[in-house]
């Protein structure tokens, strides 16, 4: 019996190997390695061809919300398989899932959002926003005003147009990327600001000093050529940036006083994550135009989402002429099935409410507890199921490692051998599990968490 899936597992790393590609993935590494094959997955567990049990405490790519295994989900895939497989929008047609869909976004999303569009995944509803930003200046009779500007480390996917509007540099080269008429501002990283050269700021002052990078940046380049400002509400794979208090209410202001579209990429901080339905709520950021994807669908079907404020809906959906974009599978009819199950799902289980008074708090309290005096440990910051763990050379003075990412890449690998999935971005770890994680999973993951920090530790105080 073992033999067997030994022999099953060998079967699909040859074919792996031999026909597909893999995405941000070193492919002959991998081929010397042999690929890890997962078959399986329920509730925070995933299951490998070996048979092998491993806590997921990554929510996939930050986008299981309700756990794998839902019932309810596959069943409201499976009757739109079944009812209507598939058809499109664009010949003046709809359909009764789409339709549902949308209008239950529009009650969940911020003030004004009443208006949404398709697509699917992240990386398209980034495009798509730009497009849509860039088509408002123009209706508006200010083509000039072309420029986006983002962040350093933020993430926003891989198109052309999300790429160029990342901030993480290692996205670039590869492509000759960023595009003409994409700027970068700083990340109100405060954990990085002694290294970075701003020396013993508080994180207060800390925000307000890179919000105003912003407005320096946008002076820079004439608020006149400037279309839009885009950011996560909090920066995800960049590293779990929590901004400090002082931050979006500044970059609020800036962008009101000199005309420039906030774009919010909640593709992570969306539904539920933060302990509301998006960290913009969290925040109490008023965005023109809202991303969304991941925890839209709890990652069970590809579906992406846009949502217009009320002045860009007024412009765009007034111009009097065609909206010439849109793709083949914009609000998919399974997708936007599985997409409102899982809403409801969310709605009906409380999940937003449970991140912000119940299972988010005990996560963050026992992080906190178990990890924060470790010696490798220099921080553990976190908000509702986000958290990160920066493992430090040196205790008190956040600095960073001499050869960033190696302690990370060392200590996610004990992880991945204890079967907990974290993520090591840089030297900090991280977590973002299932929002129906309950409190002895949130144990199992900390333990491994922290038997993994500890070895770490043993190795490289020998280096
Ligand atoms: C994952 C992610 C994206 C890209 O989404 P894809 O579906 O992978 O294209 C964009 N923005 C943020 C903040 C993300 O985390």
């Amino acid at each position: 019996m073992v033999s067997e899936t030994h022999n099953l597992t060998k079967h699909w790393q040859v074919l792996d190997a031999a026909h597909h590609v893999h995405p941000f993935t070193d492919t002959a590494a991998l081929n010397a390695e042999g690929v890890r094959v997962i078959t399986k997955a329920d509730g925070v567990y995933l299951w490998d061809s070996e048979g092998k049990k491993i806590i997921d405490g990554m929510s996939g790519l930050w986008c299981v919300q309700v756990g794998y295994g839902n019932e309810q989900l596959a069943e409201a895939g499976c009757e739109a398989l079944r009812v209507l497989p598939y058809y499109n929008h664009f010949f003046k047609t709809t359909n009764p899932y789409t339709v549902e869909l949308a209008a239950k976004l529009a009650g969940l999303l911020p003030d004004g959002h009443e208006h949404v569009l398709f697509a699917n995944s992240g990386s398209e509803a980034n495009d798509s926003a730009l497009k849509l930003i860039r088509y408002y200046w123009n209706l508006r009779g200010r083509p000039e005003k072309k420029i986006h500007i983002s962040r350093e480390l933020a993430y926003h996917g891989v198109t052309f147009a999300a790429a160029s509007l990342s901030g993480l540099t290692p996205l670039h080269p590869q492509w000759d990327l960023p595009l003409p008429g994409f700027a970068k501002v700083p990340a109100p990283y405060w954990f990085g600001a002694r290294a970075a050269g701003y020396g013993d700021i508080d994180p207060e002052e800390f925000g307000l000093v890179i919000a105003r990078r912003l407005e320096e940046t946008i002076l820079e380049l004439g608020a006149d050529r400037v279309a839009s400002f885009s950011a996560e509400p909090i920066q995800g794979a960049g590293g779990l940036i929590f901004p400090p208090a002082t931050y979006w209410p500044e970059v609020q202001r800036i962008c009101a006083k000199y005309d420039v579209l906030l774009h919010a990429d909640e593709v992570i901080t969306g539904f539920g994550r933060t302990g509301e339905w998006f960290g913009c709520q969290t925040y109490a950021i008023h965005p023109d135009i809202i991303t969304m994807a991941k925890g839209l669908s709890s990652g069970y079907q590809p579906i992406s989402a846009v949502s217009l404020g009320a002045r860009m809906a007024e412009t765009i959906l007034h111009a009097n002429e065609e909206l010439v974009h849109g793709y083949t599978y914009s609000g998919h009819p399974v997708a936007s099935a599985v997409a409102l199950k899982n809403l409801e799902v969310m709605e009906a289980q409380k999940l937003p409410a449970r991140v912000n008074g119940a299972i988010g708090p005990y996560f963050q309290r026992r992080l906190g507890e178990a990890l924060s005096e470790h010696p490798l440990v220099g921080e553990v910051r976190g908000h509702g199921l986000l958290a990160a763990v920066e493992l430090v050379p040196a205790k008190p003075e956040r600095r960073f490692f001499p050869e960033i990412g190696r302690v990370g890449t060392h200590c996610r690998n004990y992880c991945f051998a204890s079967g907990l999935i974290s993520r090591a971005i840089r030297d900090t770890m991280v977590l973002a599990p299932p929002l129906t994680v309950n409190e002895a999973e949130v144990e199992e993951m900390i333990a491994k968490l922290l038997d993994a920090i500890g070895r770490t530790a043993h190795d490289f105080a020998r280096i």
